[in-house]
């Protein structure tokens, strides 16, 4: 029965401070057309070290810290500032995107972030958005897939009995991509990722053109796209006894088919979510320069110099609280994961029926929606 216990109790929750998102730098080695970043990037600026462990200081301890610039790893106090909030705040979980260029300062971050943070969970994600030519056209980078996949493979080798290391692929998808994502998900399905995700380009990108998708082809790719969901649902869980793995299994797998429906849904007009967005109330967002909002699409509602870097001052501001009255009033909508993950845990309705409910759907609709070829060759993969 214990393995019931944790999965349950995520289920019903109360509507509290949960996670910081933060800039940990500006500075960036890439030039994607997809980045809605892209005009604050290298702007020197970046908060100093001193300023972040005041926000840890006042923050009140939280389950998650997704960290975000720029490349997280050229920040070179990153290994400490992950410390710092595990320390202070208790922090059980930090998601870190890479480019997965720079190999060798990541293997070095990442020994001394799991010196530093013993018993905290990481997930490592490596973005891929499409084969060779396609992501190294989008982030503007030569060889970038090689030189990503090659950190992947060695990540691979060095923490491969690391559990509480996840290593994930997280790719975009966008107009020049969107034909080639089955391909690249069959190609990394024998890499022994943890888990390989997929989201909407968002936000304003120095390449609109990427962001013309319709809506049918994007159904009708994430219905391609979830056997690889089942299939690292299976490695995922699969310490767990058989009754806790079905149970984690369908709500890991009903959890990301309401994302997809949430994606399609809101792709070409407002949509409104099952669950009102906790932006700014359960989550805050802080730029590398401090600046702070609620969320990564809104604007900016503060800086945090105006507070002496005090989290809960700024989440009371009166600017803050408009900012979350604004949100609940415009039914406000968007195809933001993190945040829709966010949103969808302090949801009981969208726990306990929406989300076991997709999970119903995503198994009724299950192989016929993915081409011959397509299942035969998944199936080798999965046997090999
Ligand atoms: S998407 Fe990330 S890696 Fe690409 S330019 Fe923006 S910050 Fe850099
Ligand atoms: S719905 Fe999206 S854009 Fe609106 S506040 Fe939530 S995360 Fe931000």
């Amino acid at each position: 029965m214990s393995g019931y216990f944790p999965i349950l109790r995520q289920r019903v929750r109360k509507r509290t401070f949960h996670s910081l998102f933060l800039f940990v730098t500006s500075r960036c080695n890439s030039l994607c057309r997809t980045c809605f970043y892209f005009d604050k990037l290298n702007s020197k600026d970046d908060l100093s070290f001193d300023q972040i462990r005041k926000i840890s200081e006042t923050a009140p301890p939280f389950e998650k810290l997704w960290l975000s610039g720029g490349e997280p790893f050229l920040r070179d106090e990153l290994p400490e500032i992950v410390a710092l909030f595990a320390r202070n705040n208790r922090v059980a979980n930090v998601n870190l995107p890479t480019n997965g260029l720079l190999r060798e300062r990541i293997f070095r971050s990442i020994d001394r972030m799991l010196a530093a943070a013993p018993g905290v969970s990481i997930d490592l994600n490596f973005s891929l958005d499409g084969l060779a030519n396609t992501h190294d056209a989008i982030r503007g980078v030569p060889n970038n897939f090689r030189r990503t996949l090659e950190t992947i493979r060695e990540t691979e080798k060095r923490y491969s009995n690391v559990r509480r290391l996840r290593r994930n692929v997280l790719t975009v998808i966008t107009r020049e991509n969107y034909n080639e994502i089955v391909e690249l998900g069959l190609r990394l399905a024998g890499e022994n990722l943890s888990g390989h995700y997929f989201e909407i380009v968002r936000g304003e990108t120095p390449d609109a053109e990427l962001k013309r998708l319709r809506r049918d082809d994007v159904a009708a790719l994430h219905r391609r796209l979830m056997p690889f969901h089942r299939h690292y649902a299976r490695k995922l869980f699969a310490h767990l006894p058989p009754g806790a793995r079905q149970f984690a299994t369908m709500y890991y797998l009903g959890n990301l088919r309401l994302h997809f429906d949430l994606h399609e849904s809101c792709l070409e007009q407002p949509r409104k979510w099952p669950m009102p967005c906790t932006a700014g109330e359960t989550t805050i967002v802080i730029d590398h320069n401090g600046r702070f909002r609620a969320c990564e699409m809104r604007g900016i509602v503060g800086n945090l110099a105006d507070f002496d870097f005090d989290i809960p001052k700024a989440m009371t501001s009166s600017a803050m609280r408009d900012e979350v009255d604004a949100i609940r009033e415009a039914n406000c909508w968007c195809t933001h994961s993190c945040f829709i993950q966010e949103s969808s845990k302090f949801s009981p309705r969208v726990q306990l029926f929406t989300i076991p409910w997709a999970w119903l759907r995503q198994r009724w609709r299950k192989l016929p929606q993915m081409p011959l070829g397509d299942i035969e060759r998944f199936r080798a993969l999965e046997t090999t």
